[in-house]
């Protein structure tokens, strides 16, 4: 079975909480969320952008949607943290006390990061230095499996960020609020210009989708 058509069986009857980043309404700076480790943080950092302004947001929102399909195709039923790409959506903390009462099996944050041009690549975040109620050992299996699945489906690891594609961090407040196997996936840099065509592109979101599908199938087996 090659890498784009790997088995989605496993995913059947499962439960997969997506959290596209950010949101299409910035919400008041003066906003606060929990930091998950004793201090705040803004309710939802904006997110970053293309030079030309082509914003994070709509990324995360778009790959969500395709991620979305290929997961309901496979028997899945999927949770999303926002409704739409054009409003104001929960502060991150809301969202994982969302997804932490939700019979999600897995959790997904879908984001973009920004750096210098010729950094590139994906990289996956998982909590580190965990809390006694995270899942840390499922979670940085979540991530070393989705890792694997994106790696065999042609996608280069980060060339600036992590180790092997793994990038694990302890001040992400998402991460730190969750009592899932969560995950933070950075697809790539949007300031680097072969990065953020393949983001920007229907095939290479679906390519990349597809893989995320393919490694949380290969985690739920
Ligand atoms: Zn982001």
């Amino acid at each position: 079975m090659s890498a784009s058509t790997g088995n989605l069986g496993a995913l059947a009857g499962r439960t997969v909480y997506l959290d596209p980043g950010h949101a299409g309404t910035a919400p008041p700076a003066e906003l606060t969320a929990d930091d998950g480790r004793g201090g705040t943080k803004p309710c939802n950092a904006p997110g970053t952008a293309s030079d030309d302004g082509w914003p994070e947001h709509t990324f995360t929102w778009e790959i969500s949607q395709q991620l979305r399909t290929i997961l309901e195709d496979a028997g899945v039923t999927v949770l999303l943290s926002r409704a739409d790409d054009v409003h104001r959506a929960d502060c991150i903390d809301e969202r994982t006390y969302k997804e932490n009462a939700s019979a999600a099996d897995v959790v997904v944050s879908l984001h973009a990061d920004v750096s210098g041009p010729g950094n590139t690549g994906f990289h996956i975040s998982a909590v580190t230095d965990p809390l006694p109620h995270n899942l840390a050992g499922e979670s940085s299996r979540l991530a070393s499996t989705v890792r694997d699945a994106m790696v065999s489906a042609g996608l280069p690891v980060s060339n600036y960020l992590g180790t092997d594609g793994l990038n694990p961090r302890a001040d992400l407040s998402g991460l730190n609020l969750s009592t899932k196997p969560k995950i933070l996936i950075e697809f790539g840099n949007m300031r680097d210009a072969d990065d953020l065509a393949a983001l920007r592109s229907q095939e290479g979101r679906r390519q990349r989708a597809r893989a995320v599908a393919e490694g949380l199938a290969s985690y739920l087996a």
